[in-house]
């Protein structure tokens, strides 16, 4: 079976009812399969989610979810087999999925407009754990001289206050070939791909969590910026409690 990743449609959704489907264990310790999930497993640089999975007064805590061959099996304490066949409710720890959207769709403003104002470095790489924030950037030209982080801030604080939409959509490998010709890695033509956009800046392909519109990223700023070896990494963060 493959799980249907319902945390693709709505990342404001942290409530919800699902099939419990299958328990297993392996080296990672027991785990659970749902038929359609709103947690997200860890990957492109996110975190996962951590929650809870209820059936009736038994509350399985989910501490880490992972997707493996269009399976996401939800880690828990404990064996959980005689739950298997019910309907189950799961909650998702709303303030960590937030902020782990938030850090995303940061990493995408970052990459966006470092790659618009200096379009000899592309976004090659990006890690969006709280407190450990960046993305790497490789260039195509020999001279590489440091970015002003001043005026990067500035835009990046422009671009929140003018609080761009975020637009997620499905397009084929090739439309996505000619929406966003500069990509760095290669792309199957002939399966549907997760696209988003951040206002009018370019599409990217994304599987991750993302907030709706910019405003939403208020506090966001470069912490840091260093080339070696050709890379430039800059790091970022968001303050929190605004
Ligand atoms: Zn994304």
């Amino acid at each position: 079976m493959t799980t249907h990743l319902a945390y693709f449609e709505d990342t404001y959704k942290f409530d919800d009812h699902a099939m419990l489907v299958a328990t297993h264990r392996d080296e990672k310790g027991h785990f659970i399969f749902l038929n359609q999930t709103i947690f997200y497993p860890q990957g492109g640089g996110q975190p996962s989610d951590q929650g809870a999975i209820e059936v009736g007064d038994v509350i399985a805590p989910i501490h880490s979810v992972r997707f493996i061959d269009g399976e996401v099996k939800h880690y828990t304490n404990q064996d959980y087999s005689s739950l298997r066949g019910q309907e189950a409710r799961c909650l998702v720890h709303k303030e960590a999925r937030l902020f782990h959207a938030r850090l995303h769709t940061a990493g995408h403003l970052l990459s966006n407009i470092i790659e618009s104002l200096y379009p000899e470095w592309h976004a090659v790489k990006g890690h969006h754990f709280p407190g450990q924030c960046y993305v790497e950037f490789m260039s195509n030209t020999a001279s590489l001289e440091d970015i002003p982080i001043e005026a990067v801030n500035k835009e990046i604080a422009a671009c929140i206050e003018k609080d761009y939409t975020t637009h997620v959509e499905q397009v084929s490998g090739g439309k996505l070939q000619e929406l966003y010709p500069i990509l760095n890695y290669p792309i199957p033509s002939d399966q549907p791909i997760r696209v988003v956009r951040l206002g009018d800046f370019p599409f990217s392909p994304c599987g991750g969590t993302h907030v709706k519109s910019l405003k939403e990223l208020k506090g966001l700023e470069i912490t840091r910026c260093k080339i070696k070896k050709g890379i430039m990494k800059i790091n970022y963060a968001i303050e929190q409690g605004e």
